[in-house]
């Protein structure tokens, strides 16, 4: 085996075959021939599992949490065939550690021969903080995130059973919504008539302008707290039924689509479906942490 002459200084253990790095294929075929390396994340089977069960008093929004820009340009850069542009490492800022969460960084090792391995270590095992000192080739780690899409993709089937389940969601919470705009509506109108009444009140000289002033505060403070609040569920309505219709589109045959992809775009794919990607050097010490909606979307109920 060749030693990296600073095994010592950064307490980082380099695996032994240095050489594999180089066949990322035969990791990934003993990962996958390992009968332990359960798929890691519960995704869209548990949907079609939970079709027709009833998830009462689910109505808060499924989609509004997310920054909907980075979903946009992965779209946009697909249909214009962006080229790559590698600056840094396109997993980095979405693996972590799967012993202290933080992040996996890049390193270079030479070996005494003359040749350059890459790895991914934990962000804190330089200073001996965290517990995983081993060195992840980074071929591995790109393969193990790749197999990850295979998990969370969707064929044309399943991507319409799940549109139509989330649709019948979205449809109750669309009446939901309505109840309380109808709602909004008559407490707005009192609200008007309380203010004439109030003005009159005023003007008739039958309350002092201190009270006056009072009254006319809290009940523009109420008209202003109805108008936010119609805003923002109306808004809520605009959008959702597209950004789902985006999300399914990021999950369909995601597999194929990110395998294909140049860097930049797995790059962003990446950062738009997964929060993070907790990884240890044992194939089976990997976990995905999903986005909204992707995590509503694929853990129904
Ligand atoms: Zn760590």
């Amino acid at each position: 085996m060749e030693r990296h002459p600073s095994d010592r200084r950064t307490g980082i253990t380099w695996p032994d075959d240095q050489a594999g790095t180089e066949h990322p294929g035969r990791a990934v075929d003993r990962e996958r021939a390992a009968p332990s390396a359960a798929p890691p994340v519960l995704l869209y089977k548990g949907v079609v599992v939970h079709n027709g069960v009833e998830h009462p008093g689910r109505h808060e929004p499924l989609i509004d949490q997310v920054t909907w820009s980075t979903v946009q340009d992965i779209l946009t850069s697909r249909r214009n065939g962006e080229r790559s542009r590698e600056h840094d490492h396109y997993l980095k800022g979405t693996v972590f550690c799967v012993e202290c969460g933080r992040r996996l960084i890049v390193q270079h090792t030479r070996t005494k021969a003359g040749r350059v391995y890459e790895y991914f270590v934990c962000h804190r095992s330089r200073d001996t903080v965290c517990p995983q000192r081993k060195a992840l080739p980074i071929a591995q780690v790109e393969q193990r995130v790749a197999d990850l899409y295979r998990t969370i993709e969707l064929n044309p089937a399943q991507r319409e059973r799940i549109e139509q389940i989330v649709l019948v969601k979205l449809h109750r919470q669309q009446a939901v919504n309505d109840e309380r705009l109808t709602q909004i509506a008559v407490e707005a109108q009192t609200i008007d008539a309380n203010q004439a009444k109030l003005l009159e009140a005023y003007y008739a000289g039958a309350i002092p302008r201190e009270l006056f002033l009072t009254h006319q505060r809290r009940l523009n403070a109420e008209q202003a707290n109805l108008v936010r609040e119609k805003a923002k569920m109306e808004s809520n309505n605009a959008d959702i039924r597209q950004r789902l219709c985006d999300a399914l589109d990021l999950l369909q045959d995601a597999h194929a689509t990110y395998t294909d992809a140049p860097v930049t775009v797995r790059k962003q794919l990446n950062r738009a479906i997964f929060a993070g990607i907790f990884l240890g050097p044992d194939p089976t010490q990997i976990r995905a942490e999903l986005n909204e909606p992707f995590a509503s979307i694929t853990q129904p109920g």
